[in-house]
């Protein structure tokens, strides 16, 4: 399974990317996290990406496309990937194809995951996830047994700098300039899916399981 998951923050991508890698044993390349982990570490990638996503804004292209470039040829994307926050740009979409045709590689879909907005706004302000293990939450969706407390490690839950609401609302535009445009791109070259993302999980995940023939 090599597919693109597209759709605005908080539509859940990364949640069912996660039950989907355990399912088929696939990478779950979330930009949105390779780049929170070189922040955490004091890369220079993670302090040229810092101001961006501080600010809700878009890191560059260019820094984007290499990262991806280099994450794409390690082994454990040969049984399958997921693309989750990237694209998220034309340019960025264009750079995909070109690299994916070089690599002889041919996607099996790009999953549109479709929310209503009030719901995505919900999801992100009440998103907490635990610092340990990284496993997802929510405070009205999704509460841990134990407030504040991972419920499968133990592990401390934190919220994201940029989902506080003020970054929020500045996220959600710069996905309707930006990256909401790939919708077209991907309809056009007729690979693009769409699935209801505000029903329950498990539904969601079906949904895809058909979508990409599995
Ligand atoms: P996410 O976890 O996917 O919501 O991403 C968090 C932040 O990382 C975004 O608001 C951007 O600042 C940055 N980011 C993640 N993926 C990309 C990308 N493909 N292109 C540019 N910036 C990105």
């Amino acid at each position: 399974m090599k597919v693109i998951f597209l759709g605005s923050p908080g539509a859940g991508k990364g949640t069912q990317a996660a039950v989907l890698r355990e399912r088929y044993g696939l990478a779950h390349i979330s930009t949105g996290d390779i780049l929170r982990e070189n922040v955490r570490n004091g890369t220079t990638l993670g302090k040229t990406a810092r101001e961006y996503m501080d600010s809700g804004r878009l890191v560059p292209d260019e820094v984007i496309i290499a990262m991806m470039e280099e994450r794409l040829q390690k082994p454990d994307c040969q049984k399958g990937f997921i693309l989750d926050g990237f694209p998220r740009t034309v340019p960025q979409a264009e750079a995909l194809d070109a690299l994916l045709d070089r690599m002889g590689i041919s996607l099996d879909g790009v999953i549109l995951f479709e929310v209503p907005g009030d719901l995505v706004l919900d999801r992100l302000t009440g998103r907490r996830v635990c610092g340990k293990c990284g496993e997802i939450y929510n405070v009205h969706f999704k509460k841990t047994k134990v407030p504040g407390v991972c419920d499968l490690c133990g592990g401390e839950l934190v919220q994201r700098d940029d989902d506080r609401e003020e970054i929020v609302i500045k996220r959600l535009e710069v996905y309707e300039e930006q990256t909401a445009p790939l919708i077209r791109y991907y309809e056009d070259k007729g690979q693009l899916v769409r699935v209801d993302a505000g029903q329950e999980g498990e539904l969601v995940v079906a949904a895809i399981e058909r979508a990409v023939g599995q």
